[in-house]
């Protein structure tokens, strides 16, 4: 069927010129939109025009996106469950992130898990990556995100190699906001922080994602075996497995992200130049050797204190997002009035995505 080929089924009082034109923004989905009007089965909407740094129109409490109102535009990433796509809603013209994983649960994880992702929704924190909804059709999750047009940490590290101090200092600042929020607000660990998990935009903002995906994934893995994630950032108690791991967890990772940042490679060497031998190793390394620490001869003592107070292997020693926050090397860049804006913009000249939408 194509598009304006029904009229709605909603009769709506218009003025006349306007009846004939709002057909053709009728979309298969029942979303329309005429000027400021928004138009589907539920209601009728004012919305206002959209203007480049306005509000979405779109907001994570509209729960009335449907698959079928999106164009697809271009594949923008792939990790190990599923593909990420930039998506067009095509009655506000928003973009939007699409992710979808591939997953043959149980009938009866369907509503445990539609459940579970709808913490992403109710969250509203500025560093923290917005999903918009999620469905589940077909034996796959997709989940409409927040567009973050600088893509993932873990690719501007391949652009930048490292981040000189100041610029991580303000970087570290937003990612311990957003895991405040995770931690104090939604009362959830992340359990998969990592370079691919932050995301940065052109406005200079840095954004967790994933969290609740990846708790989702884990408690149904019985049932999927399609989600396998990286052990990498993974905290010693939690490869250890002999205790109850909790929010601290998070902390470990964040600490072995900064420092991968400021150091330009990961901070575990492996034990040949080919690498790990298997993934073994690496656990054995997080759990049996001491944990990493910075150079001193190459960082702030600020710096090195910072990552000393995240890399404690025992997690009571680690200090709490809200201690981080007030730690001397976040506290020494405040005053600097450190911008991202042209620091991101300018590793994204060397071919990244930003600020192309
Ligand atoms: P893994 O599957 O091991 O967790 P991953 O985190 O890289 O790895 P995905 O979460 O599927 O896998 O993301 C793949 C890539 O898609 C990311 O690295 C990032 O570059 C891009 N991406 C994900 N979400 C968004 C988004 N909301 N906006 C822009 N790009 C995104
Ligand atoms: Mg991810």
């Amino acid at each position: 069927m194509k598009k304006g080929d029904f009229a709605p089924k909603l009769k709506i009082n218009l003025p006349a010129s306007d009846e004939h034109s709002i057909s053709k923004f009728l979309s298969e989905s029942g979303t329309f939109r005429d000027g400021d009007l928004l138009v589907n089965r539920d209601g009728v909407r004012i919305v206002s025009q959209s203007v480049s740094e306005a509000p979405p129109l779109i907001q994570p409490s509209d729960n009335q996106l449907s698959l079928a109102d999106f164009d697809a535009i271009k594949v923008i990433g792939k990790g190990n469950g599923g593909i990420v796509r930039l998506v067009q809603h095509k009655w506000t013209e928003q973009f939007f992130a699409l992710k979808v994983i591939q997953m043959n649960i149980e009938e009866s994880f369907r509503k445990q898990l539609a459940q579970e992702l709808k913490i992403n929704q109710s969250s509203q924190c500025p560093n923290v990556v917005v999903c918009y909804q999620s469905f589940y059709e077909n034996g796959a999750i997709s989940i409409i995100l927040e567009y973050m047009d600088g893509g993932s940490l873990a690719d501007f590290l391949n652009k930048v190699n490292s981040i000189p101090e100041p610029y991580l200092a303000a970087m570290c600042k937003q990612v311990l906001k957003g895991l405040w929020y995770l931690h104090h607000k939604l009362h959830i660990i992340h359990r998969d922080l990592k370079p691919s998990n932050l995301l940065i935009n052109h406005r200079g903002e840095v954004k967790i994602t994933d969290f609740g995906v990846s708790a989702v994934l884990a408690n149904t893995s019985g049932q999927a075996n399609t989600y396998v994630g990286t052990y990498n950032y993974m905290s010693p108690e939690r490869i250890g497995g002999g205790s109850p791991y909790g929010y601290r967890s998070d902390i470990w990772s964040l600490g072995l992200v900064i420092l991968e940042c400021a150091m330009g490679s990961f901070p575990y060497s492996p034990p040949n130049q080919e690498g790990w031998d298997n993934v073994y190793e690496l656990m054995d390394s997080i759990v049996n050797h001491p944990a990493p620490s910075a150079p001193s001869d190459q960082f702030s003592p600020e710096f090195c204190s910072f990552i000393s107070a995240c890399l404690q292997k025992d997690p009571k020693d680690r200090l709490s997002t809200n201690e981080l926050l007030t730690h001397p090397f976040i506290k020494m860049y405040e005053d600097m009035d450190i911008d991202l804006v042209p620091y991101f913009q300018q590793a994204g000249s060397s071919g990244s995505s930003l600020a192309t939408y």
